[in-house]
């Protein structure tokens, strides 16, 4: 039996988290923790019965205590009860569900304390990048992508790591993948939170809109896979059926398929190497019908930014996700319109002054000095 932490039990990847959880026996609940939607962890917390119910926001302490009366169910709220929880003995498995920068502290708690890393939260691989990247190598730390393009290419990897020529990433292109620039102008908040194929959380809702989402995965594949930006392909696939694909020596294509589900990818995360049963249908392609695929469009520029922040590396990608996590909280308070999100991001790619990056100490300043810059220039 494995204890599993979820970090982030409230949002999209963390319900499904735990219902790929609820379905197996292999793996047990230990500790969900919530950033501030008290209420659906009582409800989370009432029905799985984990060792841990931890609220981030102190300020619900009490009504978790109160909503789980009785139970079994050991209660704590803030920063240092996270942490504590996730370096617990009992703790086998870190499944990384935080959403933005945010969660990279606890990633580097889990790594410290040598956990089984499900990674979903990509924003702390971009930031952390190398960084990350060697410390998780030093502490021989298994970190599995939860991220289902790279759940994908994860899986297509298996045997052929010394054979990779080229990762084709798929995207699902976002709502306005066929739309003018003229519309895009005019794009609001709540249009760009009806994503077609994926229900998420708003942040990564909004980055599909943008392919800020793709910019991340790019960086993300090309520090997971060690793979140079060239031979990294985005590929626009509207169904969201192909999850993404890699292109061996012999131009072999290899790709997974599954229906636009995280729950697949969340438990090959959890489950790595092993191969579990599930409850859930098998694919029907003839009922699909059809798949398609095409070039990104040139409109959307916040892709091609990231290409160029993660070939300048160090800070870049650090500016490129911190910019962008500012640029679209501001847009979602409608203070910023659809495609100043890209001006943002790349104004502040621009002009943020590049500090070495050696520590993690040094990310943590660079991601201020960003959010800082991105707030200014707004006027915020
Ligand atoms: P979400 O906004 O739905 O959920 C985020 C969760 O993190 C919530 O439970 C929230 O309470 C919690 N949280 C936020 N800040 C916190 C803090 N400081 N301390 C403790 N908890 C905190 O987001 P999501 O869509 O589930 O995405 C989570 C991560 O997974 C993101 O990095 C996203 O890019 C990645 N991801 C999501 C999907 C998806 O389908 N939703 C797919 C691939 C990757
Ligand atoms: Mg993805």
């Amino acid at each position: 039996m494995e204890n599993v932490v979820i970090l982030g039990s409230t949002g999209s990847i963390g319900i499904q988290g735990l219902s790929v959880i609820e379905e197996q026996k292999n793996f047990a609940p230990f500790a969900l923790v919530g950033g501030s939607n008290v209420d659906l962890l009582i409800e989370q917390a009432k029905k799985a019965l984990p060792k841990w119910a931890i609220i981030y926001d102190d300020t619900k302490l009490d009504i978790l205590k109160a909503g789980l009366n009785g139970l079994a169910v050991k209660v704590a709220s803030g920063e240092t009860a996270i942490h504590e929880v996730i370096a617990n003995e009992e703790s086998h498995i870190i499944l990384g569900a935080i959403s933005g920068f945010a969660g990279l502290k606890f990633i580097m708690t889990a790594i410290q304390a040598k956990k089984k890393i499900a990674l979903a939260n990509k924003e702390t691989l971009v930031a952390g990048g190398d960084y990350i990247l060697d410390l998780i190598r030093k502490n021989k730390i298994l970190l599995t992508p939860v991220d289902s393009e790279h759940s994908a290419i994860f899986q297509c990897l298996q045997g052929q790591q010394n054979a990779l020529n080229k990762i084709l990433l798929t995207a699902s292109g976002g709502p306005f993948r066929d739309c003018s620039d003229e519309f895009l102008k005019a794009v609001t908040p709540e249009m760009a939170l009806q994503h077609p194929n994926w229900s998420m959380g708003n942040k990564i809702t909004i980055d599909s809109a943008t392919l800020a989402n793709k910019g991340l995965e790019v960086i993300e594949a090309h520090y997971l896979f060690n793979c140079s930006y060239d031979k990294i392909d985005v590929v626009i696939h509207r169904e969201s059926i192909v999850h993404s694909m890699i292109e061996l020596t012999d131009t072999s294509v290899l790709g997974q398929m599954g229906y636009p589900s995280m729950k697949g990818p969340i438990l090959y995360g959890l489950s790595y190497p092993e191969r579990l049963p599930v409850p859930w249908p098998s694919l029907d392609l003839a009922k699909i019908g059809s798949l398609h695929f095409s070039k990104p469009k040139s409109s959307f520029r916040v892709l091609p930014l990231a290409f160029e922040a993660g070939k300048e590396g160090a800070m870049a990608p650090i500016i490129y996700n911190g910019a962008n996590e500012v640029a679209v909280d501001l847009f979602l308070k409608k203070k910023i319109s659809f495609l100043g999100i890209a001006n943002l991001i790349e104004d502040a790619l621009e002009n943020v002054e590049r500090i070495k990056i050696d520590s993690y100490e040094s990310i943590i300043y660079a991601d201020e000095c960003t959010r800082e810059y991105a707030l200014n220039k707004v006027g915020e």
